[in-house]
């Protein structure tokens, strides 16, 4: 499997005349199957490598006729309800990597979701671009991205999607123009809007609570923040607001770090320009750490020279190996508020939006505030306690209690989605 890079992949498809594919979780055999006798091999694969599949309800496969996009739609868990989560356009060297990645992601989203006590399933959409044409090129982005919502479409709403890494509102425009089962649409045709303002804020509530957790506040500490971008700008605001005594921060946008130093001009604010594969900013003396760049960044290089008492972050999959790197942070007794728990303010933000809007939305507001028991702040507050009273890194207790949530019947329409899938399985869909 991991020698089939996706060229080779796609070859097969054609040969096979295969358009459309799937593979379904049966829950009587508890084995993954495959819609097609000649893809048997990427299901035992599946079936016997279990590093990144958890019983995943379903997997949605479509080739484009034109530019040969292979787009995924990963369904994870919908017993909360319809699989939500953003749609990422990445390339990937082989099958092997795109397939764990997707069913990585899927499952990310049911703990995120879930944890957010949110009424929504774990799901990703995964579209692999095609590298012999430029990715900035509008006739293919509009191309795949309406063939993405037509994708939807037809698999009837068992997952929604949202933008994610490669996607643009443009982007989110063509696929509403083929679905209904998407947000992250327009403002303009009554979308949710930029959610990093609020992301920023969730990050600022999941620091609250760490100091709180050390009996502390964040007035004078010192906090770093990796990259200086849509989230970070807001949230060193928010920082000095609560009048922390520094902040140091570092991009390797010049253009970013002038315009954000100057709107700090006066602060005490440390802005650092660095090259793409610094990361010294990660290792300065401090009390809190913020990665709001890149994934992947606490691993067993970097997290031996970290000094900070506190890490968080916007960034998704801020571990690079999650149970080696989140016992290692734990091990050297730094408090690690898991990424998935404070960036949710990304998917809080839009995955309600078809309910409409009102001003200071309690459904909204209650992430954010002390008061709500799955808000970010109590939610904090209650993995550290957890990990501090059983010895277990702050990660895998919030994943614990993510999976448990995630096992909740949604109130209403309970397992629907996974009886969607079935009569997708019973229709044939791969032949439509
Ligand atoms: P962004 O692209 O606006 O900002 C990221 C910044 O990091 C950019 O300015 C970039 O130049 C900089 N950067 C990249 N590599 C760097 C490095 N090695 N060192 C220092 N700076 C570097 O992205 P964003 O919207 O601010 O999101 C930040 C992170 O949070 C991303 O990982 C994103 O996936 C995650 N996230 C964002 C949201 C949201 O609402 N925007 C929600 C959930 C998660």
């Amino acid at each position: 499997m991991n020698h089939l890079n996706i060229p080779n992949f796609i070859k097969i498809l054609k040969e096979n005349k295969i358009s459309r594919f799937h593979l379904v979780y049966n829950q009587q055999t508890k084995k993954i199957e495959s819609s097609h006798e000649e893809l048997k091999f990427i299901a035992d694969f599946i079936n016997k490598d279990t590093r990144d599949f958890e019983e995943h309800e379903g997997m949605f496969f479509q080739l484009t006729n034109k530019y040969d996009v292979l787009q995924t739609v990963f369904i994870h868990r919908t017993k909360r309800g319809q699989a939500a989560g953003g749609v990422r356009f990445w390339q990937y060297d082989n099958l092997e990597d795109y397939l764990r990645d997707g069913m990585r992601l899927g499952k990310g989203m049911t703990h995120k979701n879930a944890l957010a006590g949110l009424w929504w399933g774990g799901g990703k959409g995964v579209m692999v671009h095609n590298t012999e044409i430029d990715k900035n090129n509008l006739k293919y982005r509009e191309y795949i991205y309406t063939e993405y919502g037509k994708l939807l479409t037809s698999i009837k709403g068992c997952y929604v999607t949202a933008e994610d890494v490669g996607t643009s509102v443009e982007d989110m425009a063509n696929i509403y123009k083929t679905t209904r089962f998407t947000t992250c649409i327009p403002q303009n045709t009554g979308g949710s809007g930029n959610p990093s303002e609020p992301t920023s804020r969730g990050v600022l509530r999941g620091m609250e609570a760490a100091s709180a957790f050390l009996g502390e506040s964040l007035e004078g500490k010192t906090v770093a923040v990796q990259g200086m971008g849509h989230v970070a700008e807001p949230l060193i605001k928010h920082l000095f607001n609560k009048k922390v005594g520094k902040v140091i921060a570092s991009d390797i946008n010049p253009d970013i770090v002038n315009s954000v130093k100057e709107k700090f001009a006066g602060k005490n604010f440390d802005a650092r320009l660095v090259s793409k594969h610094d990361n010294s900013i990660l290792f300065v003396e401090c009390d809190i750490l913020a990665p709001c760049a890149t994934g992947a960044i606490l691993n067993d290089k970097t997290i031996p020279e970290i000094k900070a008492k506190i890490i968080c972050g916007a960034s998704n999959n801020q571990l690079e190996e999650h149970d080696r790197d989140d016992k290692a942070l734990a091990e050297k007794g730094i408090l690690y508020v898991p990424d998935f728990l404070t960036n949710r303010m990304g998917i809080v933000n839009c995955a309600n939006e078809q309910y409409g809007y009102v001003n200071d939305d309690e459904y909204f507001e209650r992430h954010l505030t002390n008061g709500w028991e799955h808000g970010i702040y109590q939610t904090t507050l209650s993995v550290l306690e957890e990990a501090q009273k059983t010895g277990q890194p702050s990660s895998k207790v919030a994943i614990k209690q993510a999976a448990e949530m995630s096992m909740e019947l949604h109130p209403v329409f309970g397992h629907r989605s996974l009886k969607i899938i079935k009569s997708l399985v019973d229709d044939e869909w791969y032949k439509k």
